[in-house]
């Protein structure tokens, strides 16, 4: 194996397998750098909204789901949505990435390898050494090469169980008292239920978020098992993407949105941007500034939100009234 390669991606999440994606049978030589044995399996609820192209999953291993349903305490709202929401695993997703790469003469994956630091143009890892052109940090909440760079991050957390129930009905929980502007969410998957909460440490500490979330489960009559408790950080503040000769995408970048933890779409997108833009450094970022308009704009509302918390009941039921809109439904990224 060589140690010499045009561009490295450290991370086969979502963010670095679609950067590589772009990549392909180009002129470059590309080393794709994970520390798993398998590509794909990572903590996430797999919900995907419109911003994710319809090529980026394999419809058949998604569900769809044309209606939510939200609370607010104990009020119900149903809500029919423009753009039907989707669920994942995200092992299926990694999967069907990983076949768009797999036998690309350009592209080397090396798994069971961590990135332990960067230094000048080479990576260094628990293995070897590799030198690059062009460095893409594609390695999440907790990015190696975002520490590099010298930049700070900031993080909610989403903790979750996976129940073994096959559920029909995505529903999502707020309930500003005890979860500030966090959520609990239910998003069905086609062989379990993935149920979990969403928060900002800032305003509610872990044991609160989960003792909230088994409350939750178990006046729904739902069993779980502490050894199914999952729980990671997502990185929502971004600093760029562009750094010299080397990029951040995905989680690695804070592309995700804090006021709902999505992650997966801003992750495809700026993979792909720049993959783009690695090809042509004249290209210009279209898509992410898109995406990050859509950020913004959600993090002002949040913004808005948290700054009058007696008035966050009437806010959020004035805002589910909006969602209710299909324009709205579009100016907030579905
Ligand atoms: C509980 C929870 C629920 C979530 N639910 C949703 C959801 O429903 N919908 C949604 O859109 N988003 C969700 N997210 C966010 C989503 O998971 C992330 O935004 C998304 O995975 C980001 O993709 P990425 O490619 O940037 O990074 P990741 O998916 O984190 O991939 C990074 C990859 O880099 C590898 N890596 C890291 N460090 C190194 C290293 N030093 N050396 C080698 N490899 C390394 C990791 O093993 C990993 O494979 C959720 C997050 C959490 C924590």
């Amino acid at each position: 194996m060589k140690n010499e390669y045009d561009v490295i991606i450290i991370g086969g999440g979502p963010g670095g397998l679609k950067c590589a994606e772009q990549l392909k049978d180009s002129n470059l030589s590309v080393l794709l750098v994970e520390r798993n044995r398998i590509i794909g399996p990572k903590v996430c609820a797999g919900g995907l909204t419109n911003l994710v192209a319809a090529s980026d999953i394999p419809a058949e291993k998604a569900r769809s789901f044309k209606r939510q349903t939200v609370f607010l305490g104990d009020r119900q709202y149903e809500i029919d949505l423009v753009n039907p929401l989707k669920t994942i695993g995200r092992s299926d997703l990694g999967r069907y990435q990983l076949t768009k790469i797999e036998n690309s003469g350009n592209i080397t994956i090396l798994k069971e390898t961590s990135v332990k630091y960067i230094k000048e143009n080479k990576i260094i890892t628990d293995r070897d050494r590799f030198h690059f052109k062009y460095l893409v940090g594609a390695d999440g909440s907790s990015s190696v090469t975002r520490r590099h760079l010298a930049l700070k991050s900031k993080a909610c957390v989403g903790l979750y169980y996976n129940i073994p129930d096959v559920t029909d009905d995505l529903i999502w929980h707020v309930n500003p008292p005890l979860l500030k502007s966090g959520y609990i969410w239910v998003f069905p998957h086609r062989d379990y239920t993935n149920i979990g909460i969403y928060f900002d440490p800032q305003h509610i500490d872990s044991k609160n978020a989960k003792r909230a979330l088994q409350d939750y489960l178990a006046d729904q009559g739902y069993g779980y098992s502490d050894d199914n408790l999952r729980a990671a950080p997502i990185n929502y503040l971004y600093k760029g993407c562009v750094f010299d000769s080397i990029f951040l995408v995905g989680d690695a970048a804070g592309l995700a949105s804090k006021p709902t933890g999505e992650g997966i779409s801003f992750a495809l997108i700026s993979g792909a941007e720049i993959g783009n833009k690695i090809l042509d450094p004249t290209y210009s970022m279209v898509d992410l500034d898109r995406v990050l308009a859509i950020k913004y704009r959600q993090e002002r509302m949040l913004r808005i939100f948290e700054a009058f918390p007696c008035m966050q009941r009437c806010f959020f039921k004035g805002f589910v009234n909006l969602v209710k809109r299909g324009w709205f439904q579009r100016y907030l990224g579905n």
